[in-house]
């Protein structure tokens, strides 16, 4: 996907392949799937019109300029228009690439620059560093200062990032990294070995999530693994750019998952779980092919792997709930897992799944997306929760935790009354203790 040659006015590092912007035989048919072109109705904000812009500055007719820049941070890369495109074209990654670009091209501002690198290059690799960086939050809220700021409003007058950045903070706990047992054993006849990969969101804000992983792969008969020293995935840079912080931190990661003996390595993060597969491209020129391929094979989203060993539904508790599913891009799109989470979700004794309308459109969340263009983001939550409350449920189901940040904040804005649950918190429900 990334190129080491000078191509057009891209610069030679991390530019995207000539052949992935050629692929566009401009059909149209990723149009209708793109929720940037459906909010602006602009050919330049489509997938079509993203890629002709990298086509136009990788055959020289065009200087990497603004509009360039704007679009690709402007793409959600939810990944919608590859499953439709017949070519194959990606044109989110090749904005992800862009992104990368442009902090070559365009730099920041220095004290953007020095902060953007903190937190890239030395906060997110250090997970004693990113956690300890948790404990003003949680002193905000266990000191009472948090319903004092949401009680005087005084947010209202805050930029509206800010606002729904304060308002999306769940409840935060100890994170699960320091708690989490290295070896968890399983709780009924042994059927394997796995590792688990905690991401970082998950066990700074979701750790009753992952603590649920856990106990589910347990009770279905897996020993799991949680290796402590495990590090970032690296979404987070390819998000921004830093596609070099993503090979640092890939090339550990590989290292470290790769001496164990285990059957898979799991994660109940859609976001990881993608990065981790994409890292056989990532490293493509550093590592040996057959090394990343065996590593890609063992990644495994939750419901991706207890549906391909087979759930083990007896003794399971009933759960009398009607649930529908919202679908994480980097889960349906980015890696096609489309029908696992709905099977994991009906092998449940006493659930009812109810679709909704277009429950692989983005919600909006899209990693920063959400907080850089707050109205934008909004207009297409808003399209999601109308599904949501047409289909009656109780619960709505996601897997993925910026999904989750954003659904659950945007159910409460709304006073909308289901509560959003990570599929293996729903799996957790059933699971006899
Ligand atoms: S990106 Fe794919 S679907 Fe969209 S216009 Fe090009 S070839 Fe057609
Ligand atoms: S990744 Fe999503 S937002 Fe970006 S061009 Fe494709 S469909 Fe549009």
């Amino acid at each position: 996907m990334t190129g080491t040659k000078q191509l057009g006015n891209f610069t030679p590092e991390d530019a995207p392949e000539y052949g992935d912007v050629l692929q566009c035989m401009r059909c149209g048919f990723c149009l209708p799937t793109c929720p940037t072109f459906s909010l602006t109705g602009r050919e330049r904000s489509s997938p079509r019109g993203r890629v002709a812009l990298a086509r136009a500055v990788s055959e020289g007719k065009l200087e990497f300029n603004q509009a360039m820049k704007e679009e690709a941070y402007f793409c959600l890369d939810c990944r919608a228009c590859t499953t439709a495109c017949p070519s194959g074209v990606k044109a989110g990654e090749v904005m992800e690439i862009c992104r990368a670009q442009a902090h070559q091209q365009q730099p920041l501002p220095k004290w953007q620059s020095v902060f953007r690198n903190f937190i890239l290059q030395k906060m997110l690799p250090s997970p004693d560093l990113l956690e300890t960086s948790m404990l003003p939050a949680r002193l905000y809220q266990k000191l009472g200062i948090q319903w004092l700021v949401r009680n005087s409003k005084i947010l209202k007058l805050a930029p509206a990032w800010i606002d729904k950045a304060e308002g999306m903070i769940p409840e935060m706990h100890q994170p699960l990294r320091q708690q989490i047992p290295q070896f968890s054993p399983a709780t009924t006849e042994k059927r394997g070995t796995v590792a688990f990969f905690l991401g970082c969101v998950m066990t700074l804000m979701y750790a009753e999530v992952s603590r649920q992983t856990v106990r589910v792969l347990n009770h279905q008969g897996y020993d799991v693994i949680t290796p402590k020293e495990q590090k970032c995935c690296g979404a987070p840079h390819l998000t921004e750019g830093d596609r070099e912080t993503t090979r640092t931190l890939a090339t550990h990661n590989l290292d470290l998952f790769m001496k164990l003996d285990v059957d898979a390595i799991v994660t109940d993060c859609a976001g990881c779980g993608s990065a981790l597969k994409e890292y056989e491209e990532i490293l493509a020129e550093r590592q040996d092919h057959n090394r990343l391929e065996h590593f890609r094979h063992k990644i495994k989203d939750i419901s991706e792997f207890l549906v391909e060993v087979g759930i083990r539904t007896e003794g399971l508790k009933p759960v009398n709930k009607v649930v529908t599913y919202h679908e994480p891009c980097h889960l349906c799109h980015a890696q096609g897992i489309t029908k696992q989470p709905r099977e994991a979700i009906q092998s449940i004794p006493g659930i009812e799944l109810r679709e909704m309308d277009e429950s692989s459109w983005c919600c909006g969340s899209a990693a920063t997306f959400s907080l850089k263009f707050t109205e934008e983001s909004q207009k297409i939550l808003d399209r999601k929760l109308n599904n949501v409350k047409k289909t009656e449920a109780d619960v709505l189901i996601t897997a993925n935790p910026g999904c989750h940040l954003q659904l659950a904040w945007g159910l409460r804005q709304a006073e909308m009354p289901q509560p959003v649950l990570h599929l293996s918190e729903l799996l957790g429900e059933a699971t006899p203790d």
